[in-house]
């Protein structure tokens, strides 16, 4: 094993005037000179690995590929079984995880417990579970809580390793600020602002794949598309901040009655959609009067008789259909319930 040689600049290497080793009592002292060398040959190893783990971080973007490239990197020189990577204020958790089988499943379990109680700790900890070694560092302070993982089997983490981790360490802070900023963006852009919600990006990339899967396997799906009745009222008599708040009430109430492999968008104004997979048109009907009576419930009022209901179009999908025709059928059937009196569910 090569040691971490940062910091050690030679600044204490007597030189001559000329800037070069110094050379005691005229003579070269081959000693010191190899020493030199070999410390030079270290540091130039060790620069050489820094750069190609500048190298690997920059091709990364996310975080999962982030630490995976950290841990592919770290391997040869501290071999260990779990790598990860929590920060507590911006609630995320990333584990990379080379175990697989049973050992899989408790080397996770060693680093989700001690995540769980070292968030409140300020500094680096090292403990064991078992036959596990598990060291933690903070990774910057810039990122408060952020921490770093390492969890081994067998061999404790010894201070040769300590030290080139954290050196390395401070080549990988400023990567996964960026990794976590990224991340950030990317959910965002995927949000409706107001409510929270998936928006239309959302629904736009998941069908796709969704119709491949249910094609293969011969899978049932129902697209189940909603319209609030006469909202523009709300709007009109109560004003457009209270029209907000009732969007989001709604919002807040759909995704309540959701499950978390169904995919729930706010399309755009007060028009929403619900894929449900594995789900055919009778059991999207059921949920869709469940729908129909909560928003009910809501108790939403525009005027003293006019009570703020919704429209239903629901389209199971048919094999061979493609997207547009889906939701296209499912607007043709929204629409005839609007033209059937509104707060009513078409099929
Ligand atoms: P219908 O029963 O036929 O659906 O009539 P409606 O009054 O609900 O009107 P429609 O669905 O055609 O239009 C929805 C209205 O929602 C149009 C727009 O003024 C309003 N709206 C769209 N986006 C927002 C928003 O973000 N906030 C608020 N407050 N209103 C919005
Ligand atoms: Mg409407």
């Amino acid at each position: 094993m090569d040691v971490a040689l940062t910091g050690n600049d030679f600044s204490n290497t007597p030189e001559n005037k000329s800037g070069n080793p110094a050379i005691t009592d005229n003579e070269p002292n081959m000693d010191s000179l190899l020493s030199e060398l070999e410390q030079m040959k270290k540091k130039s190893d060790w620069l050489a690995r820094i750069n190609d783990l500048h190298g690997r971080l920059a091709g990364a973007v996310d975080m999962n590929s982030m630490l995976e490239a950290f841990s592919v990197w770290l391997m040869p020189f501290v071999e260990h079984n779990l790598l990860g990577y929590n920060h507590i204020e911006r609630q995320r958790g990333h584990m990379f995880c080379s175990s697989h089988g049973p050992e899989r499943r408790k080397v996770l379990q060693v680093a989700e417990k001690t995540f769980a109680y070292v968030n409140d700790l300020e500094d680096s900890i090292e403990w064991q579970v078992d036959e596990f070694w598990v060291r933690v560092w903070k990774v910057d302070s810039k990122l408060a809580n952020g921490r770093i993982l390492l969890v081994r089997h067998g061999k404790r983490i010894d201070a040769e390793e300590i030290k080139m981790i954290g050196d390395a360490l401070k080549v990988l802070s400023e990567p996964l600020r960026r990794a976590l900023d990224y991340e950030d963006l990317f959910e965002q852009v995927r949000r409706d602002t107001l409510t929270g919600l998936a928006n239309r990006r959302v629904f736009d990339e998941r069908i796709p794949p969704l119709l491949a899967g249910a094609e293969r396997h011969g899978r049932k799906i129902t697209l189940c598309s909603m319209d609030l009745d006469k909202f523009k009222q709300i709007n009109d008599k109560l004003g457009h901040a209270q029209g907000d708040t009732v969007l989001q009430q709604v919002a807040t109430t759909l995704a309540k009655m959701v499950r978390s492999s169904d995919i729930l968008v706010r399309m755009g104004g007060d028009e929403f959609i619900l894929v449900l997979p594995e789900t055919d048109l009778l059991a999207a009907n059921q949920l869709a009067q469940r729908i129909t009576e909560a928003i009910d419930r809501l108790e939403i009022y525009s005027s003293p008789t006019e009570k703020l209901g919704v429209s239903i179009g629901l389209a199971e999908w048919e094999p061979g259909q493609n997207k547009e025709d889906w939701m296209q059928k499912a607007d043709e059937l929204l629409y005839q319930a609007k033209n059937s009196g509104r707060g009513q569910t078409c099929m």
